[in-house]
């Protein structure tokens, strides 16, 4: 494209990114007026769902030539419950404000806890963000909240909706807090809230409940994955995901140190992060993909970037497959599946095995051949619902059609209908 077309086409893209804004700040503003937003609490590892934030914004401040400080205090625990999506947006509405209206400067994030004073399940979060930024005077700060009220110069204004402030409010009041804020015209400004969340533990065992039910483990020989990633929360959240499910586990901090690692272990798949200090992604795939040895090992790329390109980069560059950040337990289980050729142990399975306790159920009892042409028939035309239906038949009818419902769901819900035709034609 000549350098008039791309211009043309980033317009269009800025225009639909910002009207998607708007839609969707519409959409949960009236949400909430009408009374039908609901906080879902999930457990979530608390550390790399942090890392994801400041992440992104680190990134916004990078391209202001701001700086950006995050310092995580010991005392933050790992496993939360919390509305993950709905923290996520009140914590980067906050944070990008103070970045968007600082020039000079920095941008601040820090959060501490501390116990509940009657509740030792309970852990209250304090949230602060400070900026030193353009500020705000007294009479605009009784505005900030009211939603489509935009303060301070006009050049700002077409960046956002102002309806940002007035949404993070009121979920930040549904979460049984409220947002308090200090600035001072020409200064900057600190916005701050507290949390109370039930603590979590065993965050890893929630994460592991998919569509089909709740993984337990894997068939065949044990697997060793290697994960490169400068920060530990990333490390900690795939290694605390995977460890009990089997996997043995062997971490780098970047690409020397996984390299160094490759020359005393064979891994049967690395999940690695781009930009790390030392050696960074990119190298490390390279030397990979180059050596002898290890070139067919599976990388899957991991990282926080939201551009295509760089997605599409990195499997030029080698990588088989793309993770991002933050990462979901379940899309992760998909690319293990599929790139170490494994399927998963569901917890239902092993009832059904346990319970019948008959050496023939372990192994995969085909459906009635009429059952099996219908699925064949769905899987010939491509119509996942019907397979889905017929799926659900089965494993109603009797409960040792399991084992084949659970690997055929698998493929259903990774939309592999060339794998399901494959699986299907076997039977
Ligand atoms: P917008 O989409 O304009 O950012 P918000 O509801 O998030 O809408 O914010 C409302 C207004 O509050 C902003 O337009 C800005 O004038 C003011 N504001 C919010 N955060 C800050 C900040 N950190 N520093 C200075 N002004 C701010």
């Amino acid at each position: 494209m000549t350098k008039k077309d791309q211009h043309g086409i980033s317009i269009i893209h800025q225009c639909g990114s910002h009207l998607l804004t708007l839609i969707n700040d519409i959409l949960d503003l009236s949400k909430i007026e009408s009374g039908k937003m609901e906080l879902h609490l999930i457990a979530f590892h608390l550390p790399s769902f942090l890392q994801a934030v400041v992440e992104i914004s680190r990134i916004k401040a990078e391209q202001k030539n701001i700086d950006f400080h995050y310092q995580p205090t010991a005392n933050l625990p790992d496993g939360i419950a919390a509305d993950e999506k709905r923290l996520r947006q009140v914590l980067l509405n906050l944070l990008g404000n103070a970045i968007k209206f600082t020039d000079n400067g920095s941008v601040n994030l820090e959060i501490s806890g501390s116990s509940h004073p009657s509740n030792s399940s309970i852990i209250k979060l304090h949230f602060r963000v400070r900026d030193t930024g353009v500020g705000i005077s007294a009479a605009q700060l009784e505005k900030i909240f009211l939603p489509f009220e935009q303060v301070g110069d006009d050049a700002r204004k077409s960046e956002g909706t102002g309806l940002g402030l007035a949404i993070t409010q009121k979920i930040v009041e549904m979460m049984d807090s409220s947002i308090s804020v200090q600035s001072e015209l020409g200064a900057g400004s600190v916005f701050e809230f507290e949390i109370s969340c039930p603590l979590a533990a065993d965050w890893m065992h929630s994460s592991s409940f998919t569509k089909i039910g709740k993984i337990i483990g894997y068939s065949g020989s044990k697997k060793q994955i290697l994960i490169v990633d400068d920060r530990w929360e990333n490390r900690s959240v795939i290694v605390n995901l995977l460890s009990p499910l089997g996997f043995a586990m062997v971490e780098a901090e970047n690409g020397r140190e996984a390299l160094e690692k490759l020359s005393k272990l064979m891994p049967d798949l690395i999940i690695t992060d781009l930009s790390m200090p030392v050696v960074d992604g990119w190298e490390m795939l390279s030397q990979v993909r180059r050596s002898e040895n290890f070139k067919n090992i599976p990388i899957i790329v991991s990282s926080a970037s939201v551009y295509e390109i760089d997605r599409q980069q990195s499997l030029a560059a080698g990588g088989d497959d793309f993770l991002s950040k933050p990462v979901q337990a379940e899309e992760l289980y998909v690319l293990l599946a599929k790139h170490l050729d494994l399927s998963w142990v569901y917890a239902e399975t092993l009832t059904v095995l346990a319970n019948s306790q008959e050496q023939a159920e372990l192994e995969m009892v085909l459906p009635p051949a009429s059952e099996l042409a219908n699925l064949i028939e769905y899987a010939r035309k491509g119509q996942m619902k019907g397979i889905e239906q017929e799926l659900e038949k089965l494993s109603k009818s009797d409960a040792k059609y399991q084992p084949f419902v659970n690997q055929l769901n698998q493929l259903v819900q990774e939309f592999n209908i060339q794998k399901i035709r494959q699986f299907l034609q076997q039977g």
